[in-house]
């Protein structure tokens, strides 16, 4: 006889603890008691059933059950034992997940879109990163201030560009993410899209429309954000970008316009002023008014300087789009462009998670409210990354507590660093704003 200790989630109550135990007494040389206070069984088995058999019976009841080994029991970490699911698998998803097995946990992940990795690895900070840094070298050709090397218009390649670019998402998607899940099989990968039943329970619609349920011990919500897109009349019926489409664009457009002026409108922006396009940028307030307005008004100098026209305080009344051309009405004029690029902020993704069977708290923007601790106010519920309401992912203008590695990624002359570099230091000093002059001399620009 051996006997086994198996942990169960999902039992509600006494007689969900009995019907466990009536699963598993049904498999022939087994003899268990299931506790429904321990939310645990006690198994003895002659050895005749497979302990996947155990693990099958309980699921089929509706109960998610782990197999404890000594191993696991003896470690005694915070997670032994514990089944913890972790809906999306963003860079925050894989490090809990890491932690958690390593605790002695089980871990099931769960993602709904086609590739894992979320949003930094496949459409954020990787491929921004790659297409700025082209940009910025592109832009370098033709703006020095070298005596000996000459100036050069270069030939911009973009179809070359986005290949490349994407060929190093997808190593990178490999490295950071994939790999993983193959060296640790203890973390199980489900496809779909998550909703809660209820605090413990995860109803996942897979591909083929059928529905998987996940129980879990705890759950962590790492579902990320998507793009924000303003309620300008018009504007859902014609083809515009977000940054995920502009990121993977192989045409340079001609004229771009840009609606927002946050850091990855900012980014986009210049790196496709760099490649060739006319810019233009429309500003519902002023350049990074959330993020740093400070930095933001040194940066409408450097964005004029590159050749970007600038319109503050200024938002479309109306787009349309004539099968070719977009058209923009403002109080600024009529404005035409073909290609039109909005990146007025991303919205957290939590509207379709059901959260309403669990009476997890959310902001009115559906951001999920979190402790220090990253726990919602639903005691096994905790919630990380662009979902929440996480504070210490934002910074108060003008309190200078930003550190210069957390600039926004935007490529800047060394002329105009050193200015920005004066501009916040005596806004940090307390000095007060003042316009950067032009450079003295054009070995300022080395
Ligand atoms: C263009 C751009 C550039 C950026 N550049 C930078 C940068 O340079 N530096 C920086 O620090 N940050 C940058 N960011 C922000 C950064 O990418 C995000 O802050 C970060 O990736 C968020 O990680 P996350 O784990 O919260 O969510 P995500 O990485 O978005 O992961 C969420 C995952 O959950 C999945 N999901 C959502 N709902 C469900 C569901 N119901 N069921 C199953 N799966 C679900 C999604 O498919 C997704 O895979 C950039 C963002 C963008 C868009």
């Amino acid at each position: 006889m051996t006997t086994l200790t198996l942990q169960i989630s999902g039992m509600t109550c006494g007689h969900c603890a009995q019907s466990a135990q009536d699963a598993l007494n049904k498999l022939p040389g087994v003899h268990a008691e299931v506790s429904f206070a321990e939310g645990q069984a006690r198994v003895e088995t002659d050895g005749s059933v497979d302990n996947t058999r155990l693990l099958d019976a309980l699921a089929s009841k509706g109960y998610h059950a782990t197999l404890l080994d000594n191993d696991k029991q003896a470690a005694g970490g915070n997670g032994s034992g514990l089944h913890i699911a972790i809906i999306g698998t963003g860079s925050g998803a894989f490090a809990a997940a890491i932690k958690a097995i390593e605790e002695g946990a089980e871990v099931t992940l769960i993602e709904g879109n086609e590739v894992i990795g979320g949003t930094c690895v496949n459409v954020g900070c990787v491929p921004s990163k790659i297409m700025i840094r082209g940009a910025h070298i592109a832009h370098l050709q033709a703006h020095h201030a070298f005596d000996g090397i000459t100036l050069n218009q270069p030939h911009i390649d973009r179809g070359a560009l986005v290949s490349q670019q994407q060929a190093r998402v997808s190593e990178l998607r490999q490295a950071k993410y994939e790999s993983i899940l193959e060296s640790h099989p203890d973390i199980t990968l489900v496809r779909g899209w998550a909703r809660f039943a209820d605090t413990n329970t995860l109803v996942v619609t897979q591909d083929d429309g059928s529905e998987k349920i996940v129980t879990a011990d705890r759950v962590l919500i790492a579902t990320g954000a998507r793009p924000a897109i303003p309620p300008i009349p018009g504007l859902k019926d014609t083809p515009f970008w977000t940054s995920t489409e502009a990121l993977v664009a192989e045409q340079i457009p001609e004229h771009l316009v840009v609606i927002g002026a946050s850091v990855v409108a900012l980014e986009l922006a210049q790196a496709f002023l760099r490649l060739g396009s006319d810019v233009t940028i429309m500003a519902r307030s002023t350049f990074l008014s959330k993020e740093d307005p400070v930095i933001g008004e040194a940066l409408v100098n450097v964005f004029e300087e590159e050749g970007a026209q600038i319109l503050l305080h200024t938002l479309p009344e109306s787009v349309a789009h004539d099968g070719k051309e977009f058209i923009l009405s403002s109080k600024a004029g009529e404005i035409c462009c073909d290609r039109l690029l909005v990146a007025t902020g991303r919205r957290p993704n939590t509207d379709r998670l059901g959260l309403d069977k669990t009476g997890v708290e959310t902001e009115r923007n559906g951001a999920i409210v979190i402790n220090d601790h990253m726990q919602t106010n639903i005691e096994h519920i905790y919630a990380a990354g662009d979902c929440t309401n996480d504070r210490r992912r934002d910074r108060t203008a003008g309190q200078g507590t930003r550190r210069r590695d957390q600039y926004p990624a935007l490529h800047l002359s060394p002329v105009a660093g050193q200015r920005l570099h004066d501009r916040l230091s005596e806004t940090e000093s307390g000095a007060g704003p003042r316009r950067a002059g032009k450079p003295d001399s054009p070995h300022q620009e080395i």
